[in-house]
């Protein structure tokens, strides 16, 4: 039975280019979307940019556009660095229509009718001169706490701190550089705090819904039963705004927050009347139809929280999963635009990188958690290289040029009978896919584990090489007389690479199409790899499919990033949600892009400077530091100390050694029992208060605030020397 899915990505904001980090959920979401299609399920997927808010209006007005204009122009250079990608959606709308203003006035209108929605008057920062409300984003001033100058009204990027905007100390107006005044207005609430909105997500947030850290994450949130942490959200801003008014409310418009999710819906409303899919098959309550929705971790809140209760209290169906992804590093660092890091999608594609390059490597990263993933460029250039060029496409290159010369580009039969040795018929079995590993393969890409299905196709790979290697087709073809046995071998070796394309076809769609022109045939499919090509059936020449990715391009895409002086901004708005969960946001309502990242994106302060660096030493005076892997067997609180925590480290000596550690105010004892670290395991004994010290393990601090202790990667033993 063809499963009914509906699938949407993150709106991104129209405020700015689409880069690397960005395309982590899209490339993921695209590879999970043909996977399914090529399953023969009913899947749309569906995303739009989303285009509302103060960012959009300040942005337009300096630009001397009407927002209008300027969200037509980023919808046009979104769509094509998605096209780039060849991430392929559906339908890709804007939030700025009409069936997403119907939908969020609906939803609206029901959420009131059911008594969800209260009007309350909350004091807040007002600039004279612009005549409008600032958000906290807008407004700048002294840090109350290290009275670092000209600081957002969030937090301190200085010293870290977090703050209301009125704490600011001769705060001012960003826009105008007004003092700004205090002035009261109405604002309407969804009212999350009660019992029915709390009950329902209590259940809902536990129900298989999220992943387990995401499940986690919301508990905490909302407290334990009876807890009720959660507080009302503020969904009104003040005219001047861009969005949609709301109804009865004159001047008052729904906050961009309230009508971006609704978007999946005017978009998926927008197909439908293209295509005549009936919407309520996949909206209305009780559907059965699956409905995921690909985010950042970031933008959990809304989505686990603001949208499933609004779904729910207006007669809509909610999410059947979430799937949350991690943030993007590149180089193991935060994305920079000193380092020239900050890489955007044009640029990318300005080089002449090929997309699938990315989609590959972001595939063969991720696993489907939350985990952050690297894009090492030196990995990046290494994987692409060894695997798609000399595992995968190697197969091709070596033996189609054969079939086309000597044989008229018409395939042998593969039919065990007609093969001409015994090796080449036990060999046909072997190397044959098995369906046992096509299902697995199959349920990784399911299960958004495509690291894992990536391994399994490329150990098939490695399989197929053997294959090729051990029949040598280019010595048969020097050799008269084994005309018949070099027909049979590449045609064996082209139906591997084959079975290949097809299992790679979700992450690189545009190589596979490319492919099916070579070997003359329809669109795979992925029952297709159960096949064989008829005998006779003629491939076309073979022409270069991929080249090997070049360092020089990565180098110059770096260089063309960092001479960006003035990048555009990013699409920031998602950042937005931290604020109201966690503090009980009943006051706010800034449209401040939060500080730090967005779904792995610096936004300010990146490059900021680190302590200076120490004196140079020599390697031999490095290597007097006997630094080794240590297994943490017992972690406790101890009595009458306030910092430290008493560590047993298992080194892979016959005594474990006991460490005291002043990590006691970041690290729960229970979470670190079993975990790997590292010590210094030659420093001289110390003797302290609550007992002796033998050694010392290390964690990384800096100028925010936390401690972080080091992990090995998975497999490394306790006493492993680390030099
Ligand atoms: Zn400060």
């Amino acid at each position: 039975m063809p499963r009914k899915i509906l699938v949407t990505s993150a709106l991104p904001y129209a405020n700015g280019s689409i880069h690397l980090g960005h395309l982590v959920e899209y490339i993921q979401t695209d590879i999970w979307v043909r996977f399914q299609k090529m399953q023969g399920h009913e899947v749309h997927y569906v995303c739009a940019d989303d285009t509302h808010g103060t960012p959009i209006m300040l942005r337009a007005e300096k630009e001397g556009i009407t927002p209008e204009q300027l969200i037509d122009r980023v919808w046009h250079e979104h769509k094509a660095d998605f096209d780039g990608f060849h991430v392929e959606f559906d339908h890709y709308g804007s939030t700025n229509g009409a069936e997403t203003r119907e939908y969020a006035q609906a939803i609206y209108r029901k959420l009131k009718a059911a008594g969800l929605i209260e009007v309350r008057s909350i004091e807040q920062f007002y600039d004279p001169v612009k005549n409008m409300f600032l958000p906290d984003r807008f407004i700048k001033g002294e840090c109350p706490k290290c009275h670092a100058k000209d600081q957002y009204g969030d937090n301190c990027e200085a010293c870290g701190t977090t703050y209301a905007p009125t704490e600011l100390i001769n705060p001012y107006s960003a826009v105008s550089g007004a003092q700004p005044e205090r002035r009261n207005s109405d604002h309407y609430f969804f009212k999350l705090s009660a019992d029915t909105c709390q009950k329902f997500l209590r259940e809902w947030t536990r129900s298989g819904t999220l992943q387990p850290e995401a499940t986690n994450k919301m508990q905490e949130w909302l407290g334990g039963e009876g807890g009720n942490k959660l507080s009302d959200w503020d969904i009104s801003r003040d005219a001047p705004y861009f969005g949609f008014e709301i109804p009865d409310a004159p001047g008052k418009y729904f906050y961009v927050w309230l009508d971006a999710p609704v978007g999946y819906m005017g978009s998926f409303q927008q197909l439908c009347n293209a295509k005549g899919i009936e919407f309520d098959a996949y909206w209305k309550q009780g559907s059965d139809a699956e409905l995921y929705h690909f985010i950042g971790k970031d933008i959990l809140y809304f989505h686990a929280l603001f949208w499933p209760a609004m779904l729910q209290h207006a007669g809509f169906r909610t999410p059947t999963k979430l799937f949350a992804h991690g943030f993007l590093t590149v180089n193991g660092e935060k994305m920079s635009k000193s380092r020239g890091t900050f890489i955007t999608a044009d640029s990318y594609l300005k080089q002449g990188l090929n997309p699938e390059y990315l989609r590959y490597y972001y595939a063969a990263k991720l696993n489907g958690t939350m985990e952050d993933i690297d894009l090492n460029l030196e990995d990046f250039v290494a994987k692409v290289n060894s695997d798609l060029i000399g595992k995968y496409i190697n197969i091709a290159s070596r033996c189609a040029g054969f079939i086309s010369k000597r044989f008229d580009g018409k395939l042998a039969s593969t039919h065990e009978d007609k093969l001409i040795s015994k090796q080449l018929q036990m060999d046909s079995g072997f190397y044959r896919l098995d369906a046992f590993q096509v299902d697995r393969i199959a349920d990784a890409y399911e299960q958004r584990d495509f690291s894992k299905a990536l391994r399994e196709i490329m150990a098939f790979a490695d399989k197929a090489n053997q294959f090729v290697d051990q029949h040598k087709p280019w010595m048969m073809a020097k050799e008269t007389g084994r005309e018949e046995e070099l027909h049979q071998v590449c045609t064996l070796a082209l139906n591997t690479f084959r079975w290949l394309t097809i299992l790679l076809k979700p992450a690189l769609p545009e190589l596979a199409r490319n492919v099916e022109n070579f070997l003359n045939v329809p669109q795979f499919t992925w029952e297709d790899v159960h096949t064989y090509l008829p005998a006779g059936h003629r491939i076309n020449e073979y022409k270069h499919l991929m080249t090997r990715v070049d360092q020089k391009q990565i180098d110059a895409m770096i260089e063309a990033n960092k001479q960006t002086l003035v990048p555009p901004p990013s699409p920031v708005r998602h950042a937005e949600a931290q604020q109201h969960v966690p503090s009980g946001g009943t006051t706010s309502h800034s449209t401040k892009p939060a500080s730090g990242q967005v779904a792995g994106y610096p936004l300010k302060g990146e490059g900021a400077t680190v302590g200076a660096i120490a004196p140079i030493i020599s390697i031999d005076e490095f290597s007097k530091i006997d630094l080794r892997v240590a297994k943490i067997v017992n972690a406790e609180h101890v009595e009458g100390a306030e910092k430290l925590l008493k560590l047993t480290l298992d080194i892979g000596e016959e005594k474990p050694r006991t460490v005291f550690a002043g990590i006691k105010s970041v690290y729960d004892p229970e979470k670190l029992k079993g975990r790997m670290t590292v010590m210094v395991a030659n420093l001289a004994p110390r003797k302290m208060k609550f007992g002796l010290s033998e050694g010392m393990v290390l964690a990384a601090s800096g100028a925010v605030p936390g401690l972080f202790i080091l992990s090995p990667d998975d497999g490394a033993q306790p006493g492993m020397r680390i030099k």
